[in-house]
């Protein structure tokens, strides 16, 4: 059988509340023991090891902990023993913690996030369901290479560009124009497509992780302020721009970049505001090639990249083909 750790970080899967209700829970306050008590079978699907690694609301993540996690996986991953790795996590930035372990855990081994949109006390609350098939596709071998998952309502997602999609739904995640790896009828995997972009064990940012650089996300909106760039270049090394159709923004803002760029040496990147399509460089918008395309990648995921490629080089060129290859 094989042995599948789950490192527990809290979220509405570990969340209580009213008897029954779904709304007014606390994320992040039952251990994954508890969880486990309701899906008995799973000892049939994998043998478990548990470490409550962390037990919060998704939104207490940061550069900081997504470090401490990477590591910690990474430490876990190595070993002999271990055939892959569950994260249950809150599901408002499941995106991004899925994106940064893709990016930085280098190992072929199957790892897959899930969370819940109800909480632990709901009527029919999702996150034991999606547990039990995180568990279930930690253990099976085709997940393996596939880079980092995410498993949730029935769907395998790519942790590249899952993205969530709905506030409300307990059907919350979609990989936009990209569909999704997979699906999963109980314990069994179906998959059906996979990334091409580099992951994990390929990863030049695979391994033990220290300090990140500073990188801020600017929102563009008919008429915004263009002293925002100015202030935040003042205190990152990066900026990612979500602008607006092809990652676009008024000539102010242009001018700003420039500004900021050749005063601050800001490395920027044009994202959009737009959930589907993709953003390459532009020569009307940006005509001295300061900015970089972020492709698919939505600003929350663009920062991250940023963040990693900034540890590694500051050069312009060269972080251009990070945003190409990852
Ligand atoms: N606020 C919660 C969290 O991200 C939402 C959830 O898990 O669904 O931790």
């Amino acid at each position: 059988m094989k042995h599948i750790v789950i490192v527990a970080t809290g979220g509405t899967i570990a969340g209580i509340g009213e008897k029954g209700k779904t709304v007014a829970y606390h994320a992040g306050e039952i251990s994954i023991d508890d969880i486990l008590v309701s899906i008995p079978n799973v000892k049939n699907v994998a043998e478990l090891e548990i470490v409550q690694f962390m037990n919060v609301d998704s939104n207490e993540m940061n550069i900081d902990t997504w470090i401490a996690l990477s590591n910690t996986i990474n430490d876990i991953i190595i070993r002999d023993d271990v055939d892959g790795i569950v994260v249950t996590h809150g599901t408002d930035t499941i995106e991004e913690t899925a994106y940064f372990l893709n990016l930085t855990i280098g190992s072929n081994k199957p790892i897959v996030l899930t969370g819940a949109m109800r909480p632990a006390t709901a009527t029919s609350a999702d996150g034991p369901y999606n547990l039990y098939q995180a568990i279930a596709l930690a253990a099976n071998e085709e997940a393996v290479g596939q880079g980092v998952m995410v498993l949730f309502s029935n769907t395998i997602y790519s942790g590249r560009d899952i993205q969530k999609v709905n506030n409300y739904k307990i059907d919350a995640f979609d990989q936009k124009s990209f569909g999704c790896l997979g699906y999963m009828q109980d314990e069994k995997a179906y998959f059906f497509s996979k990334t091409f972009k580099t992951h994990t064990y390929l990863s030049r940012f695979a391994g033990k992780l220290d300090v990140l650089a500073n990188v801020a996300i600017a929102y563009y909106y008919a008429g915004a302020d263009s002293d925002i760039l100015k202030y935040l270049s003042q205190h990152h090394q990066g900026i990612i721009i979500v602008g607006s159709g092809n990652g676009n923004y008024s000539k102010e803002w242009m001018r700003m970049i420039n500004y900021c760029y050749e005063e601050y040496g800001t490395i920027f990147v044009r994202a959009s505001r737009v959930p589907l399509g993709i953003v390459f460089s532009d020569h009307v918008f940006d005509p001295n090639e300061y900015c970089i395309a972020s492709n698919t990648l939505s600003g929350q995921k663009a920062r991250i990249l940023l963040s990693l490629a900034l540890s590694k080089t500051k050069d312009i060129q060269e972080i251009k083909e990070v945003f190409n290859q990852y």
